[in-house]
């Protein structure tokens, strides 16, 4: 927090929560990596708080919560915790609104907080979160910045780095932004009808409050290409806050050209992409080692997959399917012996164009007692049903599939064994606000 956040009496404190609550929406699963990861763009947002899980919940959440507060500079670092009425001192206490959005009017409630004497509002990126979700973090930084000077509210939010921040969130959540979404929306800066058209371009203030700028949607300027070398892509991951050198450079440099080969520009869009992706690579899990797929309108798809396990064993299965990404999730649960359902699937392209990077989004739910039996799940046996996420980018959507699936499935199974492990008291955790 900056020292005057207290001291002047319109700065409003941004108590940013994407960690706690909104990873507690269904389907989400971030590793420690990927919440270091969001963590850090948070503070290149410049929130004041980041709120980084509940670390009573699980080993795995408290051991982030740790790494957050260690690693990442500039915002105060946070958990939840029960409340204990001692701590609070009275005399000197910031007032907060945590509003949700089941009326649609998260924003406007903490607005209307801020108009009663709060200081401090908690909200989460993308407004995800339990239920209908928070208030959307990105909605306030705007609404704020737009209106100051009705409102005369100010935050320290630098609001260049909003797209990012949001698109980064969406990647790794595999929450999708609905593309009329406020400010962060896909189509909201976009203008349709020809009258719209012939009035943005007479006078952009005609349609739009907000510069498209402001919120970082043209930082689009990085363009590397099949001749850009590895000093090249450095610089470009440097612009974008990634440093990256050694090994990790090697390895990302040799996607990168894979990526080059296939794909004429590649884009500041599509390095974020590929950096988040290779984010997911440290975790120890299944992973695909090579498939085929038959495709074909005369005879029902057929996929063949090999997976290496978390244990370092290859094994192999294969399936008819609905069609050639049905068949290969079947195959992929007869390889693993994982009777795996599908709960979400999605496709999405990072970039605009013919040969655009294609990223995957996957939901899986475990839950049927024969599965634990057959793969050893303890979490699963214990008639608990459990979801994972997972996502991929690669310009074969096949492929991103593939990986997607597998990675939903190793979180699903890590998330049941660490249940498992080290429940802890439903009746304490069902008080979380
Ligand atoms: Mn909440």
């Amino acid at each position: 927090m900056t020292s005057n956040a207290h001291d002047d009496a319109n700065r409003v404190i941004l108590f940013d929560t994407t960690l706690r609550d909104g990873e507690q929406s269904p389907g989400i699963s971030l590793n420690g990596a990927e919440k270091l990861e969001i963590a850090h763009q948070l503070a290149r947002l410049g929130v004041d708080v980041i709120e980084a899980g509940f670390p009573i919940a699980s080993p795995g959440d408290f051991e982030a919560v740790q790494g957050i507060a260690r690693e990442v500079v500039g915002p105060v670092i946070c958990g939840l915790a029960r409340a204990n009425p001692q701590d609070i001192d009275r005399e000197d206490v910031v007032l907060s609104v945590h509003c949700h959005d089941d009326l649609g009017l998260a924003v406007a409630n903490s607005l209307a907080g801020l108009q009663a004497g709060a200081r401090q509002i908690e909200c989460a990126v993308n407004g995800i979160g339990e239920r209908a979700g928070n208030a959307s973090l990105e909605e306030l930084i705007m609404l704020l910045h737009t209106r100051r000077a009705d409102l005369g509210y100010h935050t320290g939010a630098v609001t260049t780095e909003i797209a990012r921040t949001s698109r980064l969130v969406s990647r790794l959540t595999g929450y999708p932004v609905q593309p009329n979404k406020a400010v962060v929306g896909r189509n909201a800066f976009a203008h349709e009808s020809g009258i719209h058209q012939d009035g943005v371009l007479k006078e952009r203030t005609t349609y739009e409050i907000m510069d498209a700028r402001t919120v970082g949607l043209d930082a689009n300027s990085i363009v590397l290409g099949k001749h850009s070398g590895r000093h090249a892509l450095r610089q470009a991951l440097e612009d974008l806050g990634y440093k990256i050198d050694g090994a990790a450079l090697n390895h990302a440099f040799q996607r990168f050209k894979e990526i080059a080969d296939r794909k004429k520009q590649v884009t500041a869009m599509d390095l974020e992409a590929l950096v988040t992706d290779e984010l997911r690579e440290e975790i120890p899990t299944f992973a695909v080692e090579w498939f085929d797929v038959e495709a074909s309108t005369r005879r029902p798809p057929h996929a063949t997959v090999a997976i290496r396990t978390p244990a370092g064993q290859t094994v192999e299965g294969s399936f008819t399917g609905d069609g050639p990404v049905d068949a290969i999730f079947r195959a992929i649960n007869s390889a693993t012996g994982i009777d795996a359902r599908l709960r979400d699937y999605r496709v999405d392209a990072v970039t605009g164009g013919q040969d655009a990077l294609g990223e995957v989004s996957v939901v899986v739910e475990l839950g049927n007692p024969e599965d634990a039996v057959k793969a050893d799940i303890p979490g699963v046996l214990a008639g608990q049903r459990v979801t994972g996420a997972g996502q991929a980018v690669a310009t074969d959507i096949i492929e991103a599939s593939a990986t997607a699936y597998v990675r939903a499935l190793s979180n699903a199974v890590g998330k049941a064994q660490a249940a498992a492990d080290a429940a802890p008291d439903p009746a304490e955790l069902a008080r979380t606000p």
